[in-house]
């Protein structure tokens, strides 16, 4: 059976990500998607655990995805789930020389582990959890940028983290 993982923060997911899930599930028998706890991206808008569940509505009916969330070296991850392969999506230049580098590294580790780049579609080459939070900080429509299953999960998040920052600015005055 061919397992293979897609790492990432997935703060929140993104019709990229969704993109990138669907085309690597037809290359699979199974599919992972790890929402990963430990990367260098701190205080995320959402719980490792929420952007789990959402990926999860999300891909509920694509039969051979799974998602799961980590806090393990990838590389040791992918052993332990007999995965043969990581999945990236690349989307510019600018994401490759990292990705590379993540990808020797990771077959350092694990010489059993190959990683498999997808260049992003074209109509999502723009699109990051970032430009999608920084959407959602305006009120603009996410229908374009996130799953509908999700939009009203994401636009309701950010308004409490919004009330929240208001709240801390008023104890600080
Ligand atoms: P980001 O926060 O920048 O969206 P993630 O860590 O959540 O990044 O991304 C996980 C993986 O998905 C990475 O391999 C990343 O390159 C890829 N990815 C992210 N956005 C897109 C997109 N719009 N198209 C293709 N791949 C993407």
């Amino acid at each position: 059976m061919k397992i293979a993982i897609y790492p990432g923060s997935f703060d929140p997911v993104t019709l990229g990500h969704l993109n990138i899930i669907k085309r690597a599930a037809l290359c699979f028998d199974k599919l992972i998607v790890c929402v990963l706890i430990n990367s260098d991206k701190h205080g995320g808008l959402f719980t490792p655990e929420e952007r789990a569940d959402l990926i999860r509505r999300v891909v509920a009916k694509l039969p051979n995805v799974e998602v799961d969330s980590s806090d393990t070296l990838i590389a040791e991850y992918a052993r332990q789930k007999r995965a043969c392969t990581l999945v990236k999506g690349l989307r510019a230049v600018s994401d490759f020389e990292q990705e590379v580098q993540m990808a020797v590294i990771n077959r350092k580790l694990n010489p059993r582990l190959e990683t498999m780049f997808l260049a992003s579609s074209d109509k999502y080459t723009y699109l990051s959890s970032t430009v999608v939070k920084e959407m959602a900080r305006y009120g603009a429509d996410l229908g374009e940028f996130v799953p509908r299953e999700i939009v009203d999960d994401v636009d309701r998040k950010m308004r409490q983290a919004q009330e929240k920052e208001n709240d801390l600015s008023l104890i600080h005055i």
